[in-house]
């Protein structure tokens, strides 16, 4: 399939061309047909599939048959991204796939100066790309008018749900034309999801690109099983004798991605850092250099890490598993991206086991547990122990009650989630 058979016209294909894609991917091939027919979408595909042109590339034409006879330029599409380097990424995409064009599209996202952004659009867009908090705080000093949006794209809305949006969302929607086109792409179809799409969709065409749950299959998965205290020389162990050209590792606290950045350059090992408490300036010149490839390590935590776009990346270690299981599928999707193969290897302790359990649970797919020779697990889940404590306990009570007393305490004792702690085995 060419980009031409979806019913592209030829600048957009110039432009397409120009970057040198040459085929579609397998989302642009199903959605693309769709959003110029002008139906909503409800898309789950993994992150890396090429989505950002899914949805921009038909846009585009889009407004290119609805350009303005006025003047002043209305904001035709509307773009909502969870997070500013997700915004950042699709904004460049915005200028790459629509540079035979001339479509204006405007930035907007928070923590700068709001007044650079008020001056803009005074100047008039066809496009925002946006994270909601920013958004909203323009439409509160009314230096934003939405009432023309004719598509409305809501990217990595899982993620947006989870980060607590949603009313933000209520009150951008409150404002936008009600006869508009709406598309949102999860990378999960977690019961929120599905319920949120349900308030804001008319009649979707429900695209699936992946295995429920997500997890893509050109990316090689393994966890080693290990302690929490060894993970530290591991993951150094890892990094500086496996010769990845670039590797993103994982950690769900700012503490420990401060603490990984100093264990690494201890063993020699340079890496730079992404995370919620560095400065947006900072963050951004970070993922740049990585991007670059000026930089061969990056540690990062869940949210300052979403969005961003590697094309090469082969590698990513989960130093801890995240907090939630979605996430998990997030960070892996940062490898194997636009086609190419990745491996994820996730650093696994005793404690995480449950989590681990219930993330094969969601992709369904069995993640081969492998000891790596001299970081071996000595801990042992308490539930093996318990067979023990329980047995010493049936004896002692055996003494003082006698045998039913026994069977009857022992059955009573369910073990619990809570039972799930560690000790030496
Ligand atoms: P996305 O999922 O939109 O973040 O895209 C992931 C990567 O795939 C980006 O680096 C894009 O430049 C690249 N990409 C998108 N569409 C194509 C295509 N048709 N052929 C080759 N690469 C593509």
């Amino acid at each position: 399939m060419s980009f031409h058979t979806l019913g592209l016209s030829k600048p957009i294909i110039d432009a397409v061309s120009e970057i040198g894609y040459e085929t579609p991917t397998p989302i642009q091939e199903k959605v693309i047909p769709h959003i110029l027919q002008g139906k909503d979408i409800f898309a789950t595909a993994k992150t890396g599939s090429g989505k950002s042109a899914a949805f921009l590339l038909p846009l585009f034409q889009h407004i290119n048959r609805e350009r303005d006879t006025e003047k002043f330029l209305h904001v035709k599409v509307l773009i909502l991204v969870p997070t500013r380097e997700l915004a950042r990424q699709i904004y460049a995409s915005t200028q790459k796939y629509g540079s035979k064009l001339d479509v204006k599209t405007q930035l907007i996202l928070g923590g700068g100066n709001i007044n650079p952004q008020i001056d803009a659009l005074k100047l008039g867009c066809e496009i925002i790309v946006a994270t909601p908090g920013r958004l909203n705080d323009l439409i509160k000093v009314k230096a934003v008018n939405l009432n023309k949006v004719e598509h409305l794209v809501l990217d990595e809305a899982d993620t947006m749900l989870d980060m607590g949006f949603l009313s933000e969302l209520d009150s951008i929607f409150a404002l936008l034309n009600p006869k508009r086109q709406n598309l949102l792409f999860s990378a999960t179809h977690s019961g929120k999801v599905k319920f949120f799409a349900e308030k804001i969709l008319v009649s979707p065409k429900r695209i699936d690109m992946d295995p429920p749950g997500g997890a893509a299959k050109n990316i090689s998965q393994v966890a080693y099983m290990t302690d929490r205290e060894k993970k530290m020389d591991l993951l150094c162990y890892l990094v500086g004798s496996r010769n990845y050209s670039q590797v993103l590792i994982f950690s769900s606290t700012r503490a420990e991605v401060d603490t990984i950045q100093k264990e690494l350059a201890s063993a020699g090992l340079k890496a730079d850092v992404i995370h919620g408490e560095r400065t947006h300036g900072a963050r951004h010149k970070a993922l740049e250099r990585f991007r670059e490839g000026k930089v061969r390590i990056l540690v990062a935590t869940d949210i300052a890490a979403r969005g961003l776009d590697i094309p090469d990346l082969p590698c990513v270690i989960n130093f801890d598993m995240p907090q939630s299981k979605e996430d998990y599928i997030h960070r892996i999707g940062r490898t194997g991206r636009a086609g190419k193969s990745g491996e994820a290897i996730s650093l696994l302790s005793v404690d995480e086991d449950e989590m681990f359990k219930s993330i094969e649970r969601m992709i369904k797919i069995k993640i081969p547990k492998e000891n790596f020779k001299g970081y071996e697990r000595e801990l042992v889940h308490v539930k093996m122990d318990r067979r023990y404590q329980e047995e010493q306990k049936k004896q002692k009570t055996k003494g003082a009650f006698g045998e039913s007393r026994a069977k009857a305490a022992a059955k009573s004792k369910k073990i619990t989630k809570r039972d799930f702690r560690y000790a030496k085995s």
